[in-house]
């Protein structure tokens, strides 16, 4: 018999060698794309541009990876990219599709050698603990990393720091009932799951190099930019180059991206974009 199942694993090489990016992990709807039970000319589609992931983004950062929002997919999306460690994570809000992978981190604080950070709102980590709560109970662990590790950084609307850089937050609205935050980074904006970004907010983004947005579909929604709609918020922060992202399968990669201005483009799982300063 082998005794490889003996030895430890080795450490990962640092990841963080490379110069800062960012990589999607996923740029579907709520409910992905393809959709079950769906035959459409996109669901059916070869291009794998419009297989989509629920969203989320790595900033891979020198002093770490962070995460943005902990998607149902995670462990594959994370697998796929080949990121070994996540060393904090930001939440833009708290629906089903961007946070029901947290369990998923479970394995990260034997590495990092403490519980995973999670930078969100006061009704994010509510919810959370909620949602988690066999996480946050008095009873002793039966064994090592049998419930996940987490710990809670709360932020406002106000500029915080994790990793070494400076974050900061885009309220933004995200139909009737959620206010959700997007995340600027140095150049580099991150505003899914909105249909309004107030003026205040706008500002906040003024000067980005890279603009990324929600943009579901063609059809306006109640809590979603169209691509319209989109195409109009990226006039106003004049962005260098601009994302769409939490893309529904009513849009094909290769014919809407075509269409678009030449400085914007349909993000898709795996793209990679570097990160300014
Ligand atoms: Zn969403
Ligand atoms: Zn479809
Ligand atoms: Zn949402």
């Amino acid at each position: 018999m082998s005794d490889t199942r003996h030895r430890t694993a080795p450490t990962p090489a640092p990841e963080q060698t490379q110069s800062p990016d960012v990589v999607f992990l996923g740029t579907g709807t709520s409910v992905g794309v393809p959709a079950l039970g769906c035959d459409c000319a996109v669901c059916t589609s070869d291009d794998p541009r419009n297989n989509r992931t629920r969203c989320a983004i790595v900033v891979r950062l020198p002093e770490g990876n962070l995460l943005i929002d902990t998607p149902p997919d995670l462990r594959t999306q994370l697998l796929r990219e080949k990121i070994s460690l996540i060393h904090s994570v930001l939440f833009t809000h708290e629906h089903v599709d961007h946070l029901y992978g947290l369990d998923d981190l479970r394995l990260f604080p034997f590495r990092l050698g403490h519980a995973v950070p999670l930078y969100c709102e006061q009704h994010v980590e509510e919810r959370i603990r909620k949602v988690y709560d066999y996480a946050f109970t008095n009873r002793a662990p039966t064994h090592p990393g049998s419930t996940p590790q987490l710990s809670f950084e709360q932020i406002t609307h106000d500029p915080f720091e994790v990793l070494g850089v400076e974050v900061t937050p885009i309220p933004m609205q995200h139909g009737p009932y959620f206010n959700v935050l997007g995340f600027r980074i140095g150049n580099f904006a991150y505003c899914t799951d909105t249909n309004h970004i107030p003026p205040e907010s706008i500002e906040r983004l003024q000067g980005v190099d890279t603009f990324v947005v929600d943009a579901l579909r063609f059809k306006t929604h109640p809590t979603h930019y169209n691509v319209e709609e989109a195409l109009e918020v990226i006039k106003r922060v004049q962005p260098r180059t601009a994302y769409l992202t939490h893309i529904c399968h009513d849009l094909d990669h290769g014919i809407v991206e075509a269409e678009l201005p030449e400085n914007v483009f349909l993000a898709y799982d795996g793209l990679r974009l570097p990160l300014s300063p």
